[in-house]
C-alpha cells in the first residue's frame, strides 16, 4: 500500500483538502481524509490531479508515430509521459493508403506490447479529408471516403482504431461513417467544410465528435443559401454550439483557438463535451528553427508555434504537451483549474469509454497521478503507482 498526501486533491466533484490517495498494485483503493502513517509521498503544498489523457498526439522531438521504429515510439511516449500525459492516442495523419496501412500495422503491434492501457488505441486523422481544409496534410494523398479502404485500415490496425477523423461532406462519407460507428469506432468531423445540414446527416449516421474545433473547420459565416441569398451558415463551430450531443477537441496552445472563446464554449457545451488536446506534432519539444525531412517541412517560431514550410501562413500542429494546454486554459482563458483538469482527464477518458480506469482519482482507477506546484508547473508524475524518474 502506498499513499500520496496532498493539500489539494482533484476529484470529479471538486477539489478536496488535506486528503490521501491510497493505492495498491497500481490501482487506487481509496481517496480519504487525513494523512496515512506509512509510505507517504507528501505533496506538501502541491496539487494532486489525475494523469492526463491526450486523444491527439502525432509525435515529439522530431519523431512521429508515422515512422516504423519502436525506439522512436518509445521516445515520443516517454517525452509526453515525463510531462504528465500518462494515457495517449498515437495519431496518424494523411499519407498514401499503403503507407498508412503499413504504419497502422506497426503501431498496432507496438500498442499490443504497451503496458496497462497507456496507449488505448489509435487516432486516424485522414486520408478522407477535404482538400479545402487540408492544412498541414499532404493534399496529394487525400482520398474520397471508401468502404474498402476504411476496412483495410481497420484490419491493418487489428481493431485498435479508437477515433477516425473524416470530412463528412465528401461523397461516400455517410456509409463509411455508419460502418465505422458499427465497429465501435468514434467518428469525428475534421479538416472539413461541412455545413450544418451535412453535419446533421453525418450525426444521423453516427458521427459524434469534432476534431480540433475551429481549426481546419468553419466558424459561423454567411454563404450562398438554397434560396439564392447569402444565408447564415453555422459551420462546424456553430453546429457544435447548436448540438448538445457533439463533443469536440480544442488545441488551447494560445495560437490555434482564441482563448477568449473557450469559456463561452465550455458554458454552452459543458466541460464533459470539450476535450483539451495537444495535437503535438513531430517538432514538439524541438528548439526554434526550420525542419525538413521525413515528410515534414516546418518552421518552429520563437513564440512557440509552428507553421508549414519556411514562411507558411498555416499552423502545422502544435509544439505543446497537454499539461501546457491545462496551464494555458487557466492563464489565458481564465477557466478554473478544476475545469481545465476535467477537460484533460475525465472528459477524454469518458469519450474513449475508459473513465472507470483512467482520468479520475477514484477507487478502481489506475494510480496515474500528477503532483503540480502551486504555479501549475509539474513536480511529480506517478504511473500505476510508481514515480516516473
Ligand atoms: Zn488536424
Amino acid at each position: 500500500m502506498r499513499t500520496v498526501y496532498g493539500r489539494q486533491i482533484w476529484t470529479a466533484n471538486g477539489f478536496v483538502e488535506n486528503c490521501c490517495v491510497r493505492f495498491e498494485d497500481g490501482q487506487i483503493v481509496a481517496v480519504e481524509k487525513g494523512r496515512a502513517a506509512e509510505d507517504v509521498l507528501d505533496a506538501g503544498d502541491g496539487i494532486v490531479i489525475p494523469g492526463l489523457v491526450d486523444i491527439q498526439v502525432n509525435g515529439a522531438l522530431g519523431w512521429s508515430f508515422q515512422a516504423h521504429h519502436r525506439d522512436h515510439f518509445d521516445e515520443i511516449v516517454h517525452y509526453h509521459r515525463r510531462r504528465g500525459t500518462t494515457t495517449l492516442l498515437p495519431t496518424l495523419i494523411t499519407a498514401p493508403v499503403e503507407t498508412l496501412t503499413t504504419s497502422l500495422r506497426g503501431l498496432a503491434d507496438y500498442l499490443d506490447a504497451a503496458p496497462h492501457v497507456t496507449l488505448p488505441g489509435i487516432h486516424l486523422e485522414g486520408p478522407f479529408l477535404s482538400p479545402q481544409k487540408s492544412g498541414a496534410h499532404d493534399p496529394a494523398a487525400l482520398r474520397l471516403p471508401d468502404l474498402d479502404i476504411a476496412a483495410e485500415f481497420v484490419t491493418a490496425a487489428g481493431g485498435r482504431i479508437s477515433i477516425f477523423t473524416i470530412a463528412p461532406e465528401l461523397a461516400g462519407a455517410l456509409p463509411v461513417i455508419e460502418w465505422l460507428t458499427a465497429q465501435g469506432i468514434l467518428v469525428s468531423a475534421g479538416h472539413t467544410a461541412a455545413t450544418y445540414t451535412e453535419m446533421k446527416w453525418a450525426m444521423a449516421a453516427g458521427l459524434s465528435s469534432v476534431t480540433h474545433a475551429g481549426n481546419a473547420s468553419d466558424w459561423p459565416h454567411r454563404a450562398p443559401g438554397a434560396l439564392g441569398f447569402m444565408a447564415s451558415e453555422p459551420g462546424i463551430v456553430g453546429t457544435l454550439l447548436a448540438e448538445p450531443s457533439l463533443t469536440c477537441g480544442v488545441i488551447l496552445d494560445g495560437f490555434h483557438f482564441h482563448p477568449a472563446l473557450l469559456p463561452p464554449l465550455v458554458t454552452v457545451k459543458g466541460a464533459d463535451h470539450v476535450v483539451l488536446v495537444s495535437d503535438a506534432s513531430t517538432i514538439a519539444g524541438s528548439p526554434p528553427g526550420y525542419y525538413e525531412g521525413g515528410g515534414i517541412e516546418v518552421t518552429v517560431h520563437e513564440e512557440g508555434f509552428a507553421t508549414s514550410g519556411r514562411g507558411g501562413g498555416w499552423l502545422a500542429g502544435s509544439t505543446i504537451t497537454l499539461l501546457d494546454a491545462v496551464q494555458r486554459t487557466v492563464e489565458l482563458a481564465g477557466l478554473p483549474l478544476h475545469t481545465a483538469v476535467h477537460m484533460a482527464t475525465l472528459a477524454p477518458a469518458r469519450l474513449l469509454g475508459l473513465h472507470t480506469r483512467k482520468g479520475n482519482l477514484a477507487p478502481g482507477c489506475d494510480a496515474d497521478l500528477l503532483v503540480l506546484n502551486p504555479d501549475l508547473s509539474l513536480r511529480h508524475v506517478i504511473v500505476r503507482g510508481e514515480v516516473v524518474p
